[in-house]
């Protein structure tokens, strides 16, 4: 019973970081983004700045966008979504294919496939897989350029 009220207005509050194990507080960005003009909310290691590990949320929310995560995940995470925003500008794959194909890439529910959730490993995993893609289409390209180039 408990638990299903819960669901709702959820207390993030209540997440401990994964790194220190320390209590998490939910806070303005202000003095850990060098620009926080955008007054971004955060849920911070209350261990910071000794543990570097904070989450933001999505915008209009207290919905934390992911699990804490230090500066080498969070630089990772930033990198994958770069990517995944490369494949679907390209017109490789749509948002949504995106996601399935993460999962079957992590061999994850559907529900875990983002990247906000992912740990280091599972985040290079789907780094190398999108570089491996985008390659293979600009192979892909290429070759077919050669093919109308003859053509002409
Ligand atoms: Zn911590």
């Amino acid at each position: 019973m408990k638990n299903k009220k819960k669901k709702k207005g959820m207390n993030y509050t209540s997440m401990k970081c994964p790194y220190c194990g320390s209590t998490v507080e939910y806070r303005s960005a202000e003095g850990i983004y060098k620009d926080n003009h955008k007054n971004v909310m955060l849920y911070v290691c209350t261990n910071y700045p000794e543990c570097d590990a904070y989450v933001r949320v999505h915008e209009g929310t207290n919905k934390p966008v992911g699990t804490l995560a230090n500066s080498k995940l969070r630089a990772m995470r930033l990198e994958a979504h770069k990517l995944l925003d490369k494949i679907q500008n390209k017109g490789i794959m749509t948002k949504n294919e995106c996601y399935q194909w993460i999962a079957n890439t992590i061999m994850a529910p559907l529900s875990q496939a983002h990247i906000g959730y992912l740990g280091e490993y599972y985040c290079q995993i789907v780094i190398d897989e999108c570089k491996k893609l985008l390659n293979r289409k600009r192979n892909f390209y290429k070759s077919k350029k050669i093919y109308q180039l003859k053509v002409v």
